[in-house]
């Protein structure tokens, strides 16, 4: 069995576990519903990506669900649009 050779310091084991962490997610806001999202990814709530329709997020609703999700986007539009000056 291996056996360890030398005592760790606690400041030894400080030091190398320092660079060990995990990073916090950049986000950034989606152009269309200023909704929170990653980078260089399709924003998963209106389905949009560059301003371009990627995933049709009312596909798969049914209709109680659909009222809802438009009635949302549609909020956060104008939310969205009155932030941004133009
Ligand atoms: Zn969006």
């Amino acid at each position: 069995m291996a056996v360890p050779r030398h005592k760790h310091t606690r400041s030894s084991v400080g030091q190398r576990r320092m660079h060990i962490f995990v990073t916090p997610v950049k986000l950034t806001t989606c152009q269309k519903c200023s909704a929170p999202v990653r980078p260089h990814t399709t924003c998963k709530k209106c389905g949009f990506y560059k301003g371009k329709e990627v995933i049709n997020v009312l596909g798969k609703l049914n209709k109680k669900e659909r009222k809802i999700k438009e009635q949302e986007i549609k909020e956060t539009e104008k939310v969205g649009v009155s932030k941004i000056p133009n």
